[in-house]
């Protein structure tokens, strides 16, 4: 007994130092001054992290860049401006998100910010990649909703439509769909996550203020576009999620198929 545990704490002690001592060679061959790549579509500003981790960055990036602006009949869309940080801290202080816990955030159509989460930064690291898309749909998302409002808000200049438009989307444009369509398109799936997201039988209003959206968020678009078809979806995103002139049912209606499709298939 007393030579296994001998042996216990042997392995754990190398694991240990195994991890700090690539923890410290990580950190003194990352790049450490402020860098930039320029794919076709975006310009990515980065520090801390390897170059070939912009480099995928980048390619991850342009290898959805059509589908998800076809998919949600993005019409045009300028350069956009992505910066990548090392960690939490370097995160937070950049985007001002004092305390957050966040790993990215959208800052308009055509800027984001994400942390490259590696086991040497988080504890449970998600795919970096997949948050630099999820964050991108945000800024497709905002595209398209600012190129609408420009026809349809009343505004005298750029200042007075920023705040029209801040108003009507913080107050008519669901944070659940705002969420999940960004899980979607950024395949951020887990069957274990859905299960335990649907165990309190949330609404949709609760997903509206509620993290459970992020393990759910991917079903609720899957059921629409399995029930409707991927054409609706830019339609549904530029109603504000107008349930019945879009889908044609109502807001409860959409819950009760949506739980039942969840059911069947997780
Ligand atoms: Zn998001």
């Amino acid at each position: 007994m007393k030579k296994a545990l001998r042996i216990a704490v042997f392995i754990i002690v190398c694991l240990a130092s195994v991890f700090l001592v690539s923890k410290l060679i990580r950190t003194l061959t990352v790049v450490d001054e402020l860098t930039r790549l320029q794919t076709d579509h975006f310009i990515i500003t980065y520090h801390g992290i390897y170059e070939r981790e912009a480099q995928e960055v980048g390619k991850e990036l342009e290898a959805n860049y059509e589908r998800i602006r076809t998919e949600l009949k993005d019409a045009e869309h300028d350069i956009i401006h992505v910066f990548v940080y090392a960690n939490q801290e370097a995160f937070n202080k950049a985007t001002g998100l004092l305390h957050s816990v966040a790993n990215g955030t959208s800052r308009g159509p055509l800027e984001f910010h994400f942390i490259w989460t590696n086991w040497f930064n988080s504890i449970f690291p998600d795919n970096p990649r997949k948050t630099a898309v999820h964050e991108f749909t945000h800024c497709v998302q905002l595209n398209i909703l600012i190129k609408d409002a420009i026809q349809t808000l009343e505004y005298e200049d750029e200042e007075s439509f920023n705040t029209a438009f801040e108003k009507k989307f913080k107050t008519d444009y669901p944070q659940w769909f705002w969420e999940a369509l960004c899980t979607y398109e950024a395949n951020e799936l887990n069957s274990i996550s859905v299960k335990y997201g649907m165990r309190n039988h949330l609404t949709l209003q609760e997903l509206n203020a509620s993290n459970q959206i992020y393990n759910v968020g991917y079903t609720l678009i899957e059921f629409l576009v399995h029930k409707w078809g991927k054409d609706k979806l830019p339609e549904f995103l530029r109603s504000y999620c107008n349930f019945e002139k879009v889908l044609g049912v109502s807001e409860e209606e959409f819950e009760q198929g949506w739980r039942e499709y969840v059911n069947r298939n997780y």
